[in-house]
């Protein structure tokens, strides 16, 4: 049974590069029918905060990234912080087992004495290993020490020599030289675990089967795979996914407009096409085909073909998709979709409006929008006050030929008893006929004088929701 983890540090909001750690992860388990894990990595007590545990928890929400076992999940494994597998002594348990064994040792070493070591190894020209002083005490001088109440830390004994081949499911073999690795410290002094012991150790005891993360974390392979070894316990089969980095070339971050995940879904982006675009960076589907459902996705997310090579994260190319998937939307289901970002103030005004008229006036600016967000500006064609309007075309110049397309479509329309979106259109198409003017001559005259503007929703969508009375009172402040 595949089981991976998405192991967050809830030190920050959830940011582009890790919400893809935790898409990938979610797809390869989904796709294989396994477990998705979230394990939240908080020993940083002092960076981590509740408030980032949400914005990760809303993010994964926001985009159906749904957990198996995780802190509110429960599970088999857990606890699933690692604040609380502290207090529950998970990562004692096993140094003790290394100290026992001799894979691990206190280290009673004052931070000058270890300033001091590394000043001479830079003096010296040489990569710094730390001196394993430590080792030279004798039980009885560690005993008497630990006793005393000495401050301590326990450093893992890497072995001397030997190299180690480490074979990753996307890149290619690394070969690492052991004796290149300083002794590292496994627990803290102040009794929590360092990042790389706490995480093998949670790894061994969540039975993970495949870490997918950050190519980041290589760095962190040789440790990671003796502390496996020594913990005697199979190491997970490894991916290392390539980094996503801004249209510069240069590492994503917020200079890119790279911000929290939560913020792309306040300004409207649809969670279905944020997903699909994320997919995509780094993952390259067999066909040329780019729109998938998350169902497809299951069913052709693999591994094999995650990019070795970074990803750009291209917003424009984002919100484009994000237009395309907004265009799937029905009138029926665009109202709901769109209703938690319209403001106040235009869902006030909209209220004149019944509910059919009111659908029909979202709908209608569908295809000018790119964004959920952009429904407010949208709307002022429908929620302007008639003085707004009266202001709005009194600076526009309506030339002889504009004022006799507006009175021809003034006639008409008065003509009628209730205005439908066919007799909008069967009107311009007679005044095309009777005028011989071009489209643009008939159409933008009659756009300005009713809604102010020189685009928006097409005329036909528009002027039918905003009724008979209202289009006639509109283009009698112009033709009188
Ligand atoms: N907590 C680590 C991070 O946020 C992830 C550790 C891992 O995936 O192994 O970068």
């Amino acid at each position: 049974m595949v089981r991976v983890r998405f192991a967050p540090s809830p030190t920050g909001n959830l940011h582009i590069g890790t919400l893809r750690t935790a898409l990938f992860n979610w797809l390869f388990a989904r796709h294989h029918k396994g477990v998705f894990i979230l394990r939240i990595e908080d020993t940083d007590l002092q960076r981590s905060e509740a408030q980032y545990e949400t914005n990760i928890l809303e993010g994964l929400e926001w985009l159906g990234l749904t957990v198996d076992e995780g802190p509110n999940e429960g599970g088999d494994y857990g606890p699933y912080r690692q604040s609380e597998r502290i207090e529950q002594g998970a990562y004692k348990k096993h140094c003790d087992a290394l100290l026992e064994k001799g894979s691990a040792y206190y280290c009673f070493d004052t931070d000058e004495g270890l300033e001091a070591e590394r000043e001479e190894a830079k003096a010296k020209g040489v990569p710094y290993k730390y001196s394993r002083r430590a080792l030279q005490l004798s039980a009885d001088e560690v005993k008497a020490n630990l006793e005393s109440g000495l401050p301590y830390t326990i450093r893992f004994k890497m072995p001397d020599e030997g190299t180690l081949v480490y074979k990753d499911l996307i890149r290619d073999d690394i070969e690492f030289d052991l004796s290149l690795v300083s002794d590292f410290v496994i627990m803290k002094s102040d009794g929590s675990p360092a990042y790389n012991f706490a995480c093998v150790v949670d790894d061994v005891d969540m039975a993970i089967t495949h870490v997918v993360r950050g190519e980041d974390h290589i760095s962190n392979m040789t440790r990671q795979l003796a502390l496996f070894k020594a913990l005697e316990h199979e190491a997970p089969q490894f991916a290392h996914m390539p980094m996503i980095l801004g249209p510069d070339k240069a590492k994503l971050s917020k200079r890119h407009g790279a911000t929290s995940v939560t913020s792309y879904r306040d300004e409207g982006y649809i969670a279905d096409a944020f997903f699909n675009f994320l997919t995509l960076l780094g993952w390259s589907p067999e066909s040329e085909e780019e729109f998938f459902s998350k169902e497809e996705l299951i069913e052709q997310f693999g591994l094999e073909r995650v990019s070795k090579s970074n990803a750009v994260f291209d917003s424009t190319k984002l919100t484009w998709m994000n237009g395309q998937y907004l265009r799937k939307y029905s009138a029926e289901t665009f109202e709901p979709a769109v209703a938690p970002y319209i403001s106040e103030d235009v869902a006030t005004r909209l209220s004149k409006f019944d509910a059919t008229q009111k659908q029909d006036a979202l709908f209608s600016v569908i295809t000018n929008m790119n964004l959920l967000s952009e429904i407010n500006q949208y709307m002022d064609v429908y929620v302007c006050s008639e003085d707004e309007h009266a202001k709005m075309v009194s600076e526009i110049e309506f030339n002889e030929s504009n004022r006799d397309v507006l009175s021809r479509f003034k006639t008409k329309v008065e003509a009628l008893s209730k205005l439908t979106r066919d007799d909008v259109n069967t009107i311009l198409d007679e005044i095309l006929d009777e005028t011989g003017l071009g489209k643009g001559k008939v159409f933008l005259p009659v756009r300005l004088a009713l809604s102010g503007q020189k685009s928006g929703p097409n005329i036909g969508d528009f002027a039918h929701v905003l009724g008979r009375d209202n289009v006639v009172m509109r283009l009698q402040k112009i033709v009188g």
